[in-house]
């Protein structure tokens, strides 16, 4: 079949096939949506951290023995869900954060549920969403009680989750990468 001297070229297989995950981590400003990006990229929780500001940032991770470049895209809105364009191509899962010491936090977590919602139909699948109630180390000063935050979270056809940024690690990493595990099920 091949002449001689001549060589058969197969199409290069690349030795690691290195998947993309973008996940949207959404929320009213205070809730704490960057200190948990920063804790599932670092494992360390930063206090203080630039209310104002939007960015995407990466890790390489290896969930259940498969590599993954997550992409993380912490917004900052400034008032509620507003120019969602942004994100809602982009995203392949998205997490909505309140606090459950702030009950309006709660309240507009509900107004991103709605507004993804709406926009699913925009959306050329069926997005994983991801809510998530933090600060439990708060418990004190609960405002939202778990299972008002389950009810909330069964309405929007979303997993359900408690954290906190400020407390261990491998929760917080655990919530995203159910939300990575979510997206490889689509
Ligand atoms: P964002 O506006 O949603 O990005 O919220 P930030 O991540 O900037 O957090 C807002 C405030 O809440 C900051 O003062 C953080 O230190 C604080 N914060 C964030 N996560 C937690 C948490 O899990 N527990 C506690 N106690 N404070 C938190
Ligand atoms: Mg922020």
């Amino acid at each position: 079949m091949f002449g001689k001297g001549k060589t058969c070229h197969f199409a290069a297989v690349p030795e690691r096939y290195l998947a993309e995950c973008n996940l949207v981590v959404l929320g009213v400003m205070g809730s704490g949506k960057s200190a948990l990006t920063v804790k599932f990229l670092t494992k360390r929780f930063i206090s203080e951290y630039d209310p104002n500001l939007e960015d995407i940032y990466s890790s390489e991770e290896m969930i259940d023995q498969q590599p993954v470049m997550v992409k993380v895209m912490d917004t900052a809105d400034q008032d509620g869900p507003v120019n969602c364009e942004r994100y809602l191509s982009w995203a392949s899962g998205f997490m909505v954060v309140y606090s459950i010491d702030n009950v309006q936090s709660f309240k507009g977590c509900q107004r991103y549920l709605e507004a993804l919602a709406l926009h699913r139909k925009a959306l050329h699948l069926d997005v994983p969403v991801l809510l998530l109630g933090n600060k439990v180390d708060m418990e004190r000063h609960r405002q939202v009680s778990k299972s008002e935050g389950a009810s909330l979270a069964a309405r929007f056809g979303a997993q359900f989750y408690e954290v906190s940024a400020c407390l261990d690690f491998l929760s917080v990493q655990r919530v995203f990468h159910d939300a990575v595990r979510e997206v490889r099920r689509e």
